[in-house]
């Protein structure tokens, strides 16, 4: 089923990753930002992400020995700054997630260029070092942003849905990883329930929402292939949620032969095996198209 699977290290079957994208209450500034500071329900509702969630998600990746990819927008590192510290700390990885979680679509031009190299700054001064990865606010990155990354010497994007597997984009200015995303791995259709940013998704039971994207795994799993979700502290490192993702963590790593790694590991580790010449990816050129389509 998938053409060209990639052979894992030590005889794993799947490479995982559950990356969290830590917005933390940037969704309710960038939404809202005439009134967002005196709007106390969404802010708490973000605050509850650095606040309560991702302690409670460090000390399962711990326990399980496992290290991760976070993506955070630079507002958020400078707002929670001493647990950007305790994640970096506990050997994870943080990525770029625009600066105050803004739509590169309705941000194009000299504001998208000014936000992202202000968040490249913050990432420099709170993380001590530039970011590997990048995840486009709400997936909407565009060619100008792949221009920056790849100005700025990015090895991967994760928010495109190209492929089932890591894939390499091309353009004319360079080259990158892909590290795909699709929306029945991303926890905002079940949990997603946020008025004020324009999102009623009907809330789902944790089994329910969950269960799905252990289907995705299986399968991923069957053919050899790459499992990563895309979720929220806010969203899915609630306690019945994270209650029932740490089990199957607990499981998953006891009984199947999976690789649980950093965005940033999986990549260094598919290009090592293309330098080898013991892979061959496939590529996507980019831009996909230079105008408006008109028929
Ligand atoms: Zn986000």
């Amino acid at each position: 089923m998938i053409k060209n699977p990639i052979p894992w290290p030590n005889g794993a079957k799947c490479a995982c990753a559950i990356t969290f994208d830590i917005d933390a209450d940037s969704l309710i500034h960038i939404s809202r930002p005439n009134d967002s500071h005196y709007r106390l329900y969404p802010i708490s509702m973000g605050r509850y992400g650095p606040e309560v969630a991702v302690p409670r998600i460090l000390e399962t990746y711990k326990r399980l020995d496992i290290k991760q990819s976070f993506f955070v927008p630079g507002w958020c590192l400078e707002q929670y700054a001493p647990l950007m510290e305790n994640i970096l700390r506990e050997g994870h990885e943080i990525g770029h997630h625009g600066l105050i979680h803004e739509d590169p679509i309705e941000t194009m031009g000299s504001e998208q260029t000014e936000a992202f190299c202000r968040a490249m700054e913050i990432h420099a001064r709170i993380c001590g070092r530039s970011p590997s990865g990048y995840r486009a606010p709400v997936y909407n990155i565009t060619p100008q942003v792949i221009d920056l990354l790849v100005k700025n010497k990015f090895i991967y994007d994760s928010s495109m849905m190209g492929d089932d597997i890591p894939y390499r984009l091309q353009t004319t200015k360079g080259s990158l990883w892909e590290i795909p995303v699709h929306w029945g791995c991303d926890d905002w259709p079940p949990f997603a329930h946020y008025e004020e940013i324009g999102y009623m998704m009907p809330v789902k039971a944790p089994s329910t929402a969950l269960s799905a994207f252990w289907e995705e795994f299986e399968v991923q799993y069957l053919y050899g292939g790459f499992f990563m979700l895309i979720v929220h502290p806010f969203l899915t490192g609630r306690l019945a949620r994270w209650h029932l993702v740490d089990r199957w963590l607990e499981d998953t790593l006891k009984n199947k032969k999976v690789w649980f790694a950093p965005l940033e590991k999986i990549v260094a580790y598919i290009e090592k095996l293309v330098d080898d010449g013991l892979y061959n990816p496939r590529t996507d050129k980019l831009p996909y198209y230079i105008s408006q389509i008109k028929p």
